[in-house]
């Protein structure tokens, strides 16, 4: 099911999102949702606060425009250590329209996550992914792209 996605100045956009409990039928099917409204928007990465629901979730697929899919499904991420060195991108986001703006990000990011089936994963992403990874894990502390200043 396609959900809307909520557009800044939003004020449920802000808040601090909570921990998800356990992965339940309703946090798959809400997945699931998620990405479908990824892919409709269309975009790269979606955080559950963005379709109004305040947890501790987002889905990426940073290849699926280019070609195949690689869809993956962040519960409970934490940034464990990220690069010494910075890259510059640009991003867009979803509940910001008619804006790019280019962010400094680490060049890599060493992330651990819950996955739908309540296994924990450890990985380490770089390039695009990173800079997603953050964008993404920014929504969940109530941080947009506004708020930083543009990369030199
Ligand atoms: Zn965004």
């Amino acid at each position: 099911m396609i959900r809307p996605i909520l557009q800044h100045p939003d004020p449920l956009l802000r808040r601090i999102c909570d921990r998800v409990p356990e992965i339940s039928d309703e946090i798959k099917a809400l997945a699931s949702d998620m990405l479908e409204t990824m892919y409709d928007a269309p975009g790269r990465g979606l955080a559950a606060p963005q379709v109004g629901e305040l947890i501790r979730l987002f889905v990426i697929d940073t290849t699926w425009k280019e070609g195949a899919a690689t869809p993956i499904v962040f519960v409970n991420p934490q940034i464990i250590a990220t690069a010494p060195e910075q890259q510059t991108n640009a991003e867009a986001c979803l509940s910001i329209s008619d804006q790019s703006l280019d962010i400094a990000r680490p060049s890599w990011v060493d992330v651990v996550w819950t996955d739908l089936n309540g296994t924990e994963k450890h990985d380490r992403f770089d390039g695009f992914a990173a800079a997603c990874i953050c964008h993404e894990n920014d929504h969940l502390n109530g941080k947009l792209i506004l708020d930083y200043e543009v990369a030199a």
